[in-house]
Parts: structure tokens; C-alpha cells; sequence
């Protein structure tokens, strides 16, 4: 493992539009293996974080370093290449193209092995990766045929083909139902037991509380608490965050 125990490091890390400071000098340090979540009220700056990391947008100072690479100024591409997977809040699936054809895309991640391979390496691990949220058996059908909830397991699908180090899931829970919940959560724990680490951002605190085993809590733009999730849940400062108090 090239970066050792920390697969994620993030120092200082800013981002304004204009006079606002969205995320106002944050570190994050995220562990090999397991999921942490990176939690906050409304407007504290947990999409724009994900945003930098995945760099669409660029940061306005700090530094990422993803697995000992330095990626603070590396277009979202390369950051793929060097092993970041990423969700969108909004799903961003091809709706007139089948699950396998949108999972495939994900897998021809830059710099993949299979790249050369032919397509037959591609849809390969597509299809393992669709196999593995359960939906291997329904590959060939349209994304509009797909209830919401499985849309976003097709999702995290494509971004598990590119075989990423660091899964970066931006409020997967957002729009599921009960049932889809539990099926999120499970998959999150197999994710985890696969050795890849998972950085996820949701408001959802029973799912955070359950699935996450280290929290990182922002407000207004900085970290107001970070560690074990149960502690982190019951600090004072994250509990008056979330009252507004
Ligand atoms: P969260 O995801 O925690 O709800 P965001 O990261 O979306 O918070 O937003 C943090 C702050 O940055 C908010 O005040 C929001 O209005 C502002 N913001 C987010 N994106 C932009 C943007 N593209 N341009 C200007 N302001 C933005």
C-alpha cells in the first residue's frame, strides 16, 4: 500500500466563492479501509469539500494527497486514474442506455489495466461490479426500467469498476426509501470488507451513526469535531450545530 495507513490526507484545505469562504482551512485524514463520514448542517461546506477533492472545483489554497500523490492540482480525470471514485447528490446515469453500457464507462478508467484488453475485459468488470450490488441479473435492461434507489446502486457500480481506492458517495441515502436504506447500508459494509475505503457524505444520522466508524463534523465552513463516530455524535459543539443552537 503506497500511502500507508492514511489513504486520504487533506491540509488546510479552502475554498471561496468570492467573500464566502465555503470551506475555511479543513483538514481531513482519512484511514485505509472502513467508512468515514464527513457530516455537517445545511450550507457547512460538505458538498463544496467533495467537489475539491474530486476537483471540479479547484481549491483556493490547502493541499490533497491522495495515497502519497500529490493531487491538489489535478484535472478529475487523473484523479480517477490515481484510484478516486466519486457519486453524485444528483444521479448522473445515461437513462436510454442499459445498466451494463453505464457501469462500462466507469470502467474504462484511465490508466485501467484492461484498457487494450478489448471490450471484452470492460463489460467483464462491469458486470462484476454490477454483480456485486446486486443487479448483475438485470444488466442488459434500460436505466428508466430501474427504481431510483437501485439507479444509485448502478451509480456506485460505475464508480466501483474503475477499481478506485477511495469512494467518495455524495448523499447515497438521499431520496430511499426504508428498504433501500438497508440495502445501501449492507452494500457499504461488503464495500468496506474489500479492503477500499469509503469517504461519504450524507444527512442521514442513522446511517452515518451505523456504517461510519470515524466522523469528521463541519460548520460553517470548518471542522467543529473529527473522530470515532459515537464520541463525535455526542460532542457538545456537533450537537448544537445540529440544534442551531
Ligand atoms: P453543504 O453540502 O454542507 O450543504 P455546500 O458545500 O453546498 O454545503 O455549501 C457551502 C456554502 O457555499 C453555502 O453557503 C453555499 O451557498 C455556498 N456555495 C456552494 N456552492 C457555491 C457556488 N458554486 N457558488 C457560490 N456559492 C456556493
Amino acid at each position: 500500500t503506497v500511502g500507508g495507513d492514511i489513504v486520504l490526507e487533506v491540509t488546510g484545505l479552502s475554498k471561496y466563492f468570492g467573500g464566502l469562504k465555503a470551506v475555511d482551512g479543513v483538514d481531513i485524514q482519512v484511514k485505509r479501509g472502513g467508512v468515514h463520514a464527513l457530516i455537517g448542517p445545511n450550507g457547512s461546506g460538505k458538498t463544496t469539500t467533495l467537489n475539491v477533492l474530486s476537483g471540479l472545483y479547484k481549491a483556493t489554497s490547502g493541499k490533497i494527497v491522495l495515497d502519497g500523490t500529490d493531487i491538489t492540482n489535478m484535472p478529475p480525470h487523473q484523479r480517477t486514474a490515481a484510484g478516486l471514485g466519486r457519486t453524485f447528490q444528483n444521479i448522473r446515469l445515461f437513462r436510454s442506455m442499459t445498466a451494463l453500457e453505464n457501469v462500462e464507462i466507469g470502467a474504462e478508467r484511465p490508466g485501467n489495466k484492461m484498457i487494450g484488453d478489448g471490450g471484452d475485459a470492460l463489460t467483464e468488470r462491469a458486470l462484476e461490479a454490477l454483480n456485486f450490488v446486486g443487479l448483475g441479473n438485470r444488466a442488459n435492461e434500460l436505466i428508466s426500467s430501474f427504481s431510483y434507489g437501485h439507479q444509485r446502486l448502478i451509480e456506485i457500480a460505475r464508480a466501483l469498476a474503475a477499481n478506485p481506492t477511495l469512494l467518495l458517495l455524495d448523499e447515497p441515502a438521499a431520496g430511499l426509501n426504508s428498504t433501500e436504506k438497508l440495502e445501501l447500508h449492507e452494500l457499504l459494509k461488503r464495500i468496506a470488507a474489500q479492503g477500499l475505503t469509503i469517504l461519504i457524505i450524507d444527512h442521514d444520522m442513522t446511517l452515518v451513526s451505523e456504517a461510519a466508524q470515524h466522523i469528521t463534523v463541519l460548520n460553517f465552513g470548518r471542522r467543529i469535531a473529527d473522530g470515532e463516530s459515537m464520541a463525535v455524535l455526542r460532542h457538545p459543539d456537533v450537537v448544537s450545530a445540529y440544534l442551531g443552537t
